[in-house]
């Protein structure tokens, strides 16, 4: 658990790579489970079956949390199990094995040690059982059991109900895999989850990880709330290149009712491509008539002079260019202090970058350097 708390950590501190994408639940080399799941053929689960059932010259007796004993054979336990080998090893001069096993149903345990004998189990066993199967796995080692647990969990029995138990569960017997699935489990659905019985025994039991969950779920929602003010930025900048154009448009061609005085203009003609053109021809005829026409004057003619200025920093050739004042903010440019002209640089480049138009017709990073 020591290394998810210190991995997490390092998450919440720097700047986290971007995650790798969630696994998909194809697995390869694991079979596809039916109905009383198991790979062998039919006769020879039914032999090990009832060698487990009859108990035939069973030498170890298992004893469970409700001291139901289940009887069953050292050769087969310790062949599947070295943990159980090991047992079987250190009491070798009794004739009879005990071995207790407590903490789980006793149901999950004859589960449990029927797989032993025949690799099979039945699959409302499974899922009634599913998590005791794979702490019992874990502490006995049973390779083939617990990748059957964890394939079983990731693809049919993880829920917002029981993916704070199975978080633990995971982090406890050691499945990175599952205990990645479950986390990504809990941040999508943390109102949910964090209502779930199983968030409330752990604020109990493990209040360590608790403050570490939340912590990754404050994370992921700063990492959000970054990610959409970022694409809202991404919007305004693009919306201003798309000014520019439009800008360049009406001065140049002329749009609709709106032009340069040597153009003759249609005011039916169909609306032009420029979508930033309906909203532009409006500031242009305000900007015309608006007696406040200076800088700082009305928020109107201020978005006006702004867009000018904007425009002329982006402007490639201003002695062929048609747009007003397009040459005199070239010359106010370069009397400008070096903080403000430091600030428009910035902006240039900001609204170029978000379209990636370093070959575009009107506007170049040259220009504005
Ligand atoms: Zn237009
Ligand atoms: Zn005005
Ligand atoms: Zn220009």
């Amino acid at each position: 658990m020591g290394s998810f708390y210190e991995e997490s950590q390092m998450v919440v501190k720097r700047d986290a790579p971007i995650p790798p994408p969630l696994p998909t639940t194809a697995r390869p080399g694991m079979a596809v489970l039916r109905r009383r799941s198991c790979r062998a053929s039919a006769s020879t689960t039914e032999s090990w079956d009832r060698l487990f059932d009859d108990a035939y010259r069973a030498d170890v007796s298992i004893y469970t949390s409700s001291d139901d004993i289940i009887y069953a054979h050292s050769s087969i336990l310790g062949l599947a199990s070295p943990v159980l080998r090991g047992m079987f090893k250190r009491q070798s001069k009794s004739k009879r094995f005990i071995v207790p096993i407590r903490g789980v149903p006793p149901e999950a345990v004859r589960v449990f040690i029927r797989f032993l004998y025949s690799s099979c189990y039945e699959e409302d066993q499974m899922e009634e059982h599913v998590m005791s199967l794979l702490v019992l796995s874990h502490s006995f080692v049973v390779p083939r059991l617990k990748r059957e647990c964890e394939y079983q969990l990731e693809t049919r029995y993880l829920n917002v109900d029981n993916v704070v138990d199975v978080f633990q569960l995971a982090l406890l017997c050691d499945v990175p895999r599952l205990s990645i699935i479950c986390h990504r489990l809990i941040l999508k659905n943390f109102k949910a989850a964090s209502l779930s019985e199983g968030w409330k025994a752990m604020k109990e039991s493990h209040p360590i990880l608790e403050k570490e969950l939340l912590a990754t779920v404050a994370y992921e929602a700063n990492r959000q709330n970054e990610k959409v003010k970022k694409a809202n930025e991404r919007k305004v900048y693009l919306q201003l290149y798309e000014a520019m154009e439009a800008l360049v448009h009406i001065c140049r061609d002329g749009c609709r009712t709106i032009g340069p005085h040597d153009k003759l203009l249609n005011e039916h003609q169909e609306p032009c491509s420029y979508e930033a053109c309906k909203g532009l021809e409006s500031l242009v005829r305000h900007f015309a008539g608006c007696k406040l026409r200076v800088p700082g004057g009305c928020v109107h003619c201020k978005r006006m002079w702004q867009l000018l200025e904007l425009h002329s920093r982006l402007c490639v050739d201003p002695n062929v260019c048609r747009v007003p004042l397009c040459k005199s903010f070239k010359e106010k440019t370069r009397r400008q202090k070096k903080k403000d002209d430091m600030m428009w640089r910035i902006l240039v480049r900001k609204v170029l970058r978000t379209k990636s138009i370093t070959g575009a017709p009107y506007f170049s990073l040259a220009a504005s350097s």
